[in-house]
């Protein structure tokens, strides 16, 4: 067995079987030192994907181990798919340990949105859930901002230092914010979910604090962990969010992809309204209820993205489910792991079909 691990996802490299995790030729490993696994080298220089999967045990013992050592947790969440982000197993850490919650991807939201309106309706959620952060820090890691902040804080509350877990879904961001905070680009940064596979140590130079890179879960109930890696790659909203605003008569329905549709149940006359936000690559569509069934018979990938022709069937197989819901004005109805609808004019009644195991919820309006 080897001792020495791969910098990018903190696995023990071996060379003695291609197929399994940590692979790394021979004579590579006798080079010095600085080696990445052939997945991370991969991942790195062609952008090829090579998944992984880790169990929600696995990743309790993992996290549970380094939690001996560390006095602190960093919590990242993804601003933009809170609900997917917002997953039990971070929360029960925090329940647990001295937290600095960070919330990224502040970039892709509306600049009218103040970080401080978003620290205050997060700060909400957390009490919600019976967690009271240190500190709550918004910020881009793609733009830098607020990353200096997180430094600060850490430091204000250990001015001697400290070891830190840093904790977050796939997706959110993790990787990217721990080489923001250390300064340099070495932890494995890939836009497929699952790329960290060990706790991966690391010293912010010149600093007593060392940031424990735990690896990254992949939670239930994603919209975009129920299709093929290319599709999930294109509903994580990389630049901004699409917007559209519907106002719709009773029997319209909207289909969201071939993901998601739902036929508006309103009776009054009065026309309901509503703001539908998702990655830009993911298609909305509206039709009459009549003229469902033969839409979706026509699986046009055209119209009708995503799921795309190779995990289309797959997709489709999904055991479906039939919600009826009235989401009031004020009120989003929340995709995980897809976006959101925000009712402008409500009541919104709809019936709503969907795959058994999609995560959808309704919380108080956020954008
Ligand atoms: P991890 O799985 O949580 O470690 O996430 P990564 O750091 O690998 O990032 C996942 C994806 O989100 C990548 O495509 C990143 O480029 C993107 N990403 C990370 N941080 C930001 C951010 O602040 N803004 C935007 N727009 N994208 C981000």
């Amino acid at each position: 067995m080897s001792e020495k691990v791969c910098i990018g996802c903190g696995i023990e490299l071996q060379s003695e079987n291609p197929n399994k995790n940590g692979y790394i030729p021979q004579e590579k490993l006798k080079e010095s030192t600085g080696h990445y696994c052939q997945r991370c080298f991969k991942i790195k220089n062609y952008g090829q994907y090579i998944p992984v999967k880790m169990t929600r045990d696995d990743y309790r013992k993992e996290v549970q181990s380094e939690m001996k050592n560390a006095k602190l947790a960093i919590a990242v969440f993804d601003i933009i798919d809170f609900e997917g982000s917002f997953d039990v197993e971070i929360l029960d850490v925090l329940r647990e340990m001295d937290s600095i919650v960070v919330i990224n991807k502040l970039d892709l939201i509306p600049d009218q949105k103040h970080p401080s309106e978003v620290a205050n309706w997060v700060k909400g959620r957390l009490e919600e859930e019976g967690i009271a952060p240190l500190d709550i820090a918004i910020v881009s890691s793609k733009n830098g901002y607020g990353i200096n902040g997180i430094f600060k804080k850490i430091k204000y509350f250990y001015p001697n230092g400290v070891e830190a877990l840093v904790l977050g879904v796939t997706n959110v961001g993790k990787s990217s914010i721990v080489n923001r905070l250390l300064g340099v680009k070495t932890v494995t940064v890939s836009k497929y979910p699952g790329t960290t596979l060990k706790s991966v140590k690391k010293q912010i130079p010149h600093t007593n604090i060392t940031l424990v890179d735990t690896p990254g879960l992949i939670p239930e109930g994603r919209f975009s962990d129920l299709v093929c890696e290319k599709c999930n790659l294109k509903m994580v909203p990389a630049n901004e969010i699409s917007r559209k605003t519907f106002k719709v008569d009773k029997n319209r329905v909207l289909v969201i992809g071939q993901l998601l549709w739902f036929k508006v149940l309103n009776d009054d006359g009065v026309k309901p309204i509503f703001s539908l936000y998702a990655a830009k690559d993911v298609m909305f569509h509206e039709t009459n209820a009549d003229k469902l069934k033969e839409l979706l018979d026509t699986q046009r990938g055209d119209i009708l993205y995503p799921p795309c022709d190779e995990c289309r069937d797959k997709y489709n197989s999904l055991e479906k489910v039939t919600h009826r819901l009235t989401i009031k004005t004020g009120q989003e109805l929340v995709f995980k792991g897809l976006g959101w609808i925000s009712v402008k004019r409500g009541p919104l009644e709809i019936e709503l079909v969907c795959p058994k195991e999609a995560g959808i919820s309704i919380r108080s309006a956020f954008i």
